[in-house]
């Protein structure tokens, strides 16, 4: 049985460690010459508002510069760096804007001459995924002649983990993401994900764990200085290696496994060859679900605040990012709310499946999918509606306030500013050094 390669190399110097992990993994074997490259890293979420969502979040610079100067070494003129970051507001061109210009993309398109686009600015493909599934791809990607893929070593509320072909959930287009946060019950996320790389280009995944993050996808997960890298031209082995880093079995991520199952790979590592580090040296374990009560009705640090009188049912596989990314901060503008008296009765629901708890005085219906499946639901007593899709941040404080929640408006108001709260954690602490985030 041929094996699929796959490194392991600990991240020591600029430049050095990643042409270890390339070389190591015989990653870039299938370049062809002249090559137009597409590099995806991964910048899941910015705000210009205060300091960027960083270590373990987004794909540091120091690597993408690093792969930028071995692909010009090997003679590759033609490249291109594409995120599709989600933003509050789709037509936003000026967040992109600045991730670009912070991460130091315009050094390298004046040093090199890469250039940088937001997907949302580039027209789309749909590609027909098998077993009635189509997507919108972005068009760049679809016609490169090879993908550099760089996603970076963290864990998944929702997917357990997030690494290469998760990364390519960012090369759909918006109507395609919410698609996949559907409601069927076998072409489910893990269904969806599981195909992404299916159509892709030749890809070298190189995974930037020299930050890695638990309790991802996004800032408000727990932040860690890891110095790793995996790398593999092959990007389901890339994947299994890198969820073994973070300490899962392959057969643990239900998209792994549905794509190894999809190509008729075993859903172990019996058919991968790891060099370099081996996965035992290189594990540290990474949660990666946000622990709630046994009823799945409270996250756990809230109940252990006493806090009585709210039900905010835990997410569920149908909640797409859009909302996701909200839910977070209307549970912390909750928690920070609590004054110790008992709210009357009130049950949060989200996503597109959940129904309302017989019983209950006040419903908060959370964004347009919920609305519409339980408007007219006989078991709501009083229904607090916010109708959005995603809503706004002022609708869930009005909302919230309706409800009996009185959230503090200064919250939502400047809700932009929330990473930076998260970011504070990591201040004087040197290990988290914002020079890897940054090209001079
Ligand atoms: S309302 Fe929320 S869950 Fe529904 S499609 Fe919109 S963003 Fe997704």
């Amino acid at each position: 049985m041929k094996k699929s390669k796959v490194a392991i190399v600990a991240y020591e110097k600029p430049l050095r460690s990643v042409r270890k992990a390339v070389a190591l993994s015989n990653g870039m074997d299938r370049l062809p010459a002249k090559a137009k490259v597409f590099i995806k890293p991964n910048i899941v979420f910015w705000t210009r508002a205060t300091a960027f969502p960083k270590w373990g979040v987004i794909t540091t610079s120091r690597v993408i510069e690093d792969m930028v100067i071995i692909l010009k070494e090997r003679g590759i003129d033609d490249i291109t760096i594409g995120e599709g970051t989600v933003m509050r507001k789709p037509r936003d061109k000026e967040t992109p804007a600045h991730a670009f210009e912070t991460l130091g993309y315009r050094v390298l398109k004046d040093r090199y001459g890469v250039k940088a686009i937001s997907i949302f600015d580039r027209p789309f493909e749909k590609i027909d995924l098998g077993k009635g599934v189509a997507l919108n791809f972005n068009a760049d990607i679809l016609h490169s002649d090879f993908v550099v893929n760089i996603p970076v070593l963290k864990t998944h509320a929702m997917t357990t983990v997030s690494l290469g072909i998760k990364n390519l959930k960012g090369m759909i287009d918006i109507p395609s993401r919410k698609k996949c946060h559907n409601t069927h019950p076998e072409k489910d996320l893990h269904f969806m994900v599981a195909r992404l790389a299916d159509k892709m280009p030749p890809m070298f995944t190189l995974i930037d764990g020299i930050y890695s993050l638990e309790k991802g996808p996004s800032f408000d997960g727990r932040m860690r200085r890891s110095n790793l890298l995996v790398a593999s031209s092959d990007v389901l082995s890339a994947d299994m290696v890198g969820a073994g880093v973070l300490g899962y079995q392959p057969s643990e991520v239900q998209h792994l496994a549905n794509t190894a199952n999809n190509r008729d790979r075993p859903y172990d590592l019996s058919d991968v060859e790891v060099v370099g580090k081996s996965i035992e040296s290189a594990t540290s374990h990474h949660r990666y679900d946000f622990p709630y009560n046994k009823d799945d009705t409270l996250p756990l640090p809230m109940e252990k605040m006493g806090i009585q009188g709210l039900s905010f049912k835990k997410y569920d596989l149908s909640l797409c990012t859009y909302c996701s990314g909200l839910i977070g901060p209307a549970l912390t503008s909750i928690a920070f709310a609590w004054r110790g008296e008992p709210w009357d009765d009130v049950e949060i629901l989200n996503g597109k499946v959940m129904a309302p708890t017989p019983g209950k005085k006040k419903t908060v219906l959370f964004g347009k999918c919920m609305y519409q499946l339980n408007k007219d639901h006989p078991d709501i007593q009083e229904m607090i509606a916010i109708k959005g899709c995603p809503p706004t941040p002022m609708s869930i404080e009005e909302a919230l306030n309706k409800a009996g929640i009185k959230v503090d408006p200064a919250f939502y108001k400047n809700i932009e500013q929330l990473p930076g709260y998260f970011l504070k954690r990591y201040e004087d602490k040197p290990e988290f050094d914002e020079s890897f985030f940054r090209i001079k």
